[in-house]
């Protein structure tokens, strides 16, 4: 079995975003659900992005078993009115256990989208590490075109949190360094596959598979062979197969290790 530790489901039954999921969209993530159960995935991690996702993923993982939430601003959504989105963030959290709610994310610093502040990304990010820490949970970090400043503000904390996943990872080999040897996983997706990654598939066939965990970021962030259409759980065998190439190891045992490392980082 694989362990989707990084979708959103949320934007898979909506158009929009930042908008509360309606009754309507609720039998295409049903469908989502059952296709990606039929491919051997068997729990899901939906991921929030900003307080109305981080309530869609929270209502998601309450009507089906096997999917939970992590909920959080992502640096891009970091408005100037955070502040406030956050305070309903907490409260969420506060009720972690009856939510499903297994982590604090996706957040982080993100200086590739603009216009963006840096001082506010780095006031949220480190107000959630805080919450996180607090509540004693994992996180999903975000990190695009930022990674000093990433590091810099995590620094300071990364020795007391609970452990935490550079979602899509896709970083060079000192950043790669520097996680590892906080004790971060990697989360590895679809682009492990496109053929301009062959600099990166070398970086991942030296990352300890007790390290790896696999997400897809549905929607978004297809494999290689669907790319331009939606992403979907189900795909993750698809790029599996190549990182268990890398590591010449049998696909079954790359599930059974990155299942293992999800099921340890997330308690589920
Ligand atoms: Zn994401």
């Amino acid at each position: 079995m694989f362990i989707d530790t990084h979708c959103h489901m949320n934007m898979m039954g909506k158009k929009e975003f930042d908008v509360l999921l309606k009754e309507e969209h609720f039998p295409k993530i049903k469908e989502v659900v059952e296709v990606a159960l039929q491919n051997g995935i068997e729990k899901i991690i939906n991921v929030g992005t900003s307080l109305p996702e981080s309530i869609n993923c929270v209502e998601i993982a309450k009507r089906f078993d096997n999917v939970f939430a992590i909920v959080g601003i992502h640096p891009c959504d970091a408005t100037k009115d955070w502040m406030q989105d956050f305070k309903e963030i907490k409260k969420l959290v506060q009720r972690k256990e009856e939510l499903k709610i297994v982590g604090i994310g996706e957040i982080g610093m993100d200086f590739y989208h603009k216009p963006f502040d840096k001082d506010r990304q780095r006031d949220a990010f480190k107000a959630q590490i805080e919450l996180a820490l607090e509540n004693d949970l994992p996180i999903s970090f975000h990190v695009r075109d930022a990674a000093d400043e990433f590091l810099r503000a995590l620094e300071e904390y990364v020795k007391e949190i609970k452990g935490g996943v550079i979602h899509c990872f896709c970083q060079k080999q000192d950043f790669a360094d520097v996680v590892l040897g906080w004790g971060l996983y990697v989360g590895i997706d679809g682009p492990i596959t496109y053929p301009k990654n062959d600099w990166f598939r070398e970086i991942v066939a030296d990352i300890p598979l007790n390290r790896i965990l696999l997400e897809t970021d549905a929607p978004f962030l297809p494999p290689q062979q669907f790319r331009g259409k939606q992403n979907h759980p189900a795909y993750i065998p698809i790029f599996a197969q190549t990182v268990a190439d890398l590591h010449n190891v049998s696909l079954e045992k790359l599930a059974e290790v990155t299942t293992n490392n999800a099921e340890n980082l997330f308690s589920i």
